[in-house]
């Protein structure tokens, strides 16, 4: 259990006295029963102390796994802890697929929702919006199934979940017809021109995402993936005074393309083509940190503008930033909550001390267009501004009550953020 003391990032060193990997639902609902206070871990992928805990951790990563397709519903249950990587094998197998993924395809489903993770697309929602129904062990160590049946709109409430509702051990997810993508990547094109029709930009494909490291006039790259549900026309050679790439990029284009998805039009499954790693590689840079801000749509350039304006502060640090649109939901904790945002990310050298410095730079910028933070990953607003940006917060926090009274599933990070 060593690996599990640490997040992916290794900058997060868990507290938890200890790790408990239950082999049956029982022994979890037993366990459950028996603890004071307790956090599930997912695939540890989260950046923040949200996963963390003083007391106990629990792995599901010994429950037996679950894969299951109704063909009537058009749905796949699973267990929590599966990695959608492992699932996208079995449902394209099967014939189906998922409305999107993340950039990468090692994450859980359950960490996934948890955290409101998402792809891009202007018409995709984030990954949480696939969720139709979920199965948990609450803080009696009860199974309850929740479904916008069994449960009405509450059901908002619960998707987006920050683990503090229980033990997810089910999802239930909607599915749809496999498809085939293709990707492509532009190389250097002008900031100017992106700002002038970013809208049309990021509608331009099924998904789209957009590179910088904000320095020059450029941006760096822009990734296309585009659905290939018939006759394809050739790709544009041009795209807003960027060229079409000759080559594989990866997203720093000094590192070697290996571990992205093919690129260059080659055709293949959704879900070799929507995360940007591939399964079998190290995702992104490896040694980093990540930060992320929603800002709605309406002040996409705006927001834009601002970060441009204080790109030499946030170079230094910098890896790479990426940008991406996220389609609007219902989730009461979902950055997206009844509007479409646009997504600045922030991929950091490991070097907390300084990144901790640029943070409030760039939140100031984002704060008169009503910044979300992603909850996974690092940032430094503070508790007042992140429970004032949420209309349904206090819903929220009524619901951890009605399912946990006693606050077994809730940390520090909860403590602070959610009341
Ligand atoms: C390289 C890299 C790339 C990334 N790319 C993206 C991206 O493209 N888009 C994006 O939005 N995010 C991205 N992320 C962030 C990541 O998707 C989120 O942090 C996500 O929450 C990770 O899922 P996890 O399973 O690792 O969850 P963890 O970090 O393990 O846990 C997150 C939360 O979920 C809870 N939880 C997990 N499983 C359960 C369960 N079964 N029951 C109850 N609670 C549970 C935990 O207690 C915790 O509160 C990336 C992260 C990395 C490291």
């Amino acid at each position: 259990m060593s690996d599990l003391k640490k997040n992916w990032a290794g900058n997060i060193e868990y507290q938890a006295t200890a790790v408990y990997a239950p082999r049956s639902i029982s022994e979890l609902q037993e366990l459950v029963r028996q603890s004071s206070r307790l956090r599930v871990l997912g695939s540890r992928h989260s950046f923040n102390h949200i996963a963390d805990t003083t007391a106990v951790h629990i792995s599901l990563g010994n429950l037996p796994p679950k894969i299951d397709i109704s063909v009537a519903e058009q749905t796949v249950t699973v267990h929590g802890n599966i990695k959608y990587g492992d699932l996208c094998l079995v449902l394209d197998a099967e014939g189906y697929a998922l409305h999107n993924l993340a950039s990468l395809p090692h994450i859980s489903v359950a960490g996934a929702i948890a955290t409101a993770t998402h792809g891009s697309g202007i018409n995709n929602g984030n990954l949480a919006t696939a969720v139709t129904a979920l199965t948990i062990i609450d803080a009696e160590g009860e199974i309850r199934t929740l479904s916008r049946q069994s449960v009405g709109d509450d059901f908002d409430g619960m998707v987006v979940h920050l683990g503090s509702l229980g033990v997810i051990v089910e999802v239930t997810l909607s599915i749809q017809p496999t498809f085939n993508m293709r990707q492509f990547v532009y190389k250097d094109l002008s900031f100017e021109r992106v700002l002038a029709n970013f809208d049309d930009a990021m509608s331009a494909s099924y998904s789209v995402s957009l590179f910088t490291d904000w320095q020059g006039d450029t941006v760096n790259q822009l990734w296309l993936k585009e659905r290939v549900d018939g006759e394809v026309a050739p790709p544009a050679q041009s795209l807003l005074g960027g060229q079409l790439a000759k080559r594989p990029y990866h997203p720093l284009a000094e590192v070697s393309a290996e571990s992205c998805t093919a690129q260059m039009g080659e055709v293949g499954s959704w879900f070799e083509r929507l995360p940007h790693f591939k399964m079998e590689f190290t995702p992104s840079f490896g040694d980093e940190l990540q930060s992320e801000y929603f800002v709605s749509i309406e002040h996409a350039v705006p927001a834009l503008t601002a970060l441009n304006k204080i790109s030499a502060q946030v170079g230094e640090q910098l890896f790479i930033s990426e940008i991406r649109m996220v389609a609007a939901d219902n989730f009461w904790l979902s950055p997206c909550y009844q509007q479409t945002c646009v997504a600045f990310h922030f991929t950091w050298k490991p070097n907390w001390q300084e990144v901790r410095k640029i943070l409030p730079l760039i939140e100031r910028a984002l704060i008169p267009f009503y910044v979300r933070p992603h909850w996974g990953k690092l940032f430094m607003l503070s508790p007042q501004i992140i429970r004032a940006s949420y209309p349904k917060m206090v819903d929220f926090k009524s619901l951890t009550t009605q399912f946990d009274p006693s606050g077994k599933f809730r940390n520090r990070f909860i403590n602070s953020y959610i009341s």
